[in-house]
């Protein structure tokens, strides 16, 4: 049976009633299903409101990342098992779906390289920052993710991993998906976000790109801001992988599921 992953933005205006709702009918149509998802809108919300408010670094190639001491991270596993995977667990339960709740630490789930030391950009200087817990998936537990969907559980991921020093890490959510998506050679990986899919003149909602080849991921790259930047990296991280179609779609619309594997949003592959 063809597995689907689906990862579930973290940003303002996902429906996450809709998610659930719209996951429980494709599971009953037979896809076996594995939802990853962010946090960091609710992890930078808790952060400001324990007094530890979220301090963002850029790397020298531009991507924009949370520095993580353990207090951070504390804080980020607290808002992404506390909250978001509460809730869509909770979610998906009440529509009928076994959902199973899991972070990437337990029986080494997701286990990812971590940088201790780390080169950034402030306020146009470079320096280095040490002590930063956020890691790269390295290897997905294969064995372990299939045996749940055997038991016909629907596992639901937040994204933190372990390192290779069995330290807890935390990991971007897209980039973890298509990890994930690779490992269990899934038919699509579906990315839903607080935007219909990749724009061409963002926020421009009418500039849509509705489709991309495997060749055009630099063009797709010089597209993409901020945290689009990661998805579209993902998106070919899985393709490389194995999975045969990526899909970027709206996440804050009706049956947000069905509408990416039937047409809607980005389409990579
Ligand atoms: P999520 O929390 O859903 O994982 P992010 O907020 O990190 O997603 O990244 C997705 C966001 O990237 C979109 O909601 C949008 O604000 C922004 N973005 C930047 N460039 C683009 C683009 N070219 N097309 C669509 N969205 C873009």
């Amino acid at each position: 049976m063809a597995i689907l992953v689906v990862k579930v933005g973290g940003a303002e205006g996902l429906d996450y009633g809709a998610v659930c709702r719209d996951a429980a009918a494709v599971v009953a149509a037979g896809q076996r299903l594995v939802l990853v998802h962010g946090g960091s809108a609710e992890a930078s919300a808790l952060g400001a409101a324990l007094g530890h408010p979220p301090r963002w670094l850029t790397s020298p190639s531009g991507y924009r990342w949370r520095f993580t001491d353990r207090e951070t991270l504390e804080t980020f596993a607290m808002a992404a098992l506390g909250k978001v995977n509460l809730r869509l667990v909770e979610g998906l339960q009440a529509v009928g779906v076994d959902a199973i709740g899991l972070s990437g630490l337990g029986g080494r789930l997701l286990e990812a390289h971590r940088k201790a030391v780390v080169q950034c950009v402030e306020n146009g200087k470079r320096h280095v920052v040490r002590d930063d817990f956020t890691g790269k998936v390295q290897k997905v537990n294969r064995r372990l993710l299939l045996s749940l969907l055997d038991l016909g559980l629907t596992p639901v991921l937040a994204p933190l991993a372990i390192s290779e020093e069995s330290q807890a890490v935390n990991i971007d959510g897209d980039r973890a998906a298509a990890m994930v998506a690779g490992a269990l050679q899934a038919e699509t990986l579906v990315l839903l976000t607080a935007a219909p899919g990749l724009l061409r003149s963002f926020p421009d909602e009418s500039t849509l790109v509705h489709r991309l080849e495997r060749d055009q991921r630099d063009q797709a790259l010089a597209l993409a801001a901020d945290g689009m930047k990661k998805k579209v990296l993902g998106a070919w991280e899985a393709l490389q992988a194995g999975v045969l179609r990526v899909v970027i779609a709206d996440g804050r619309i009706r049956d947000p599921i069905s509408a990416a594997l039937t047409g809607a949003g980005t389409t990579l592959g």
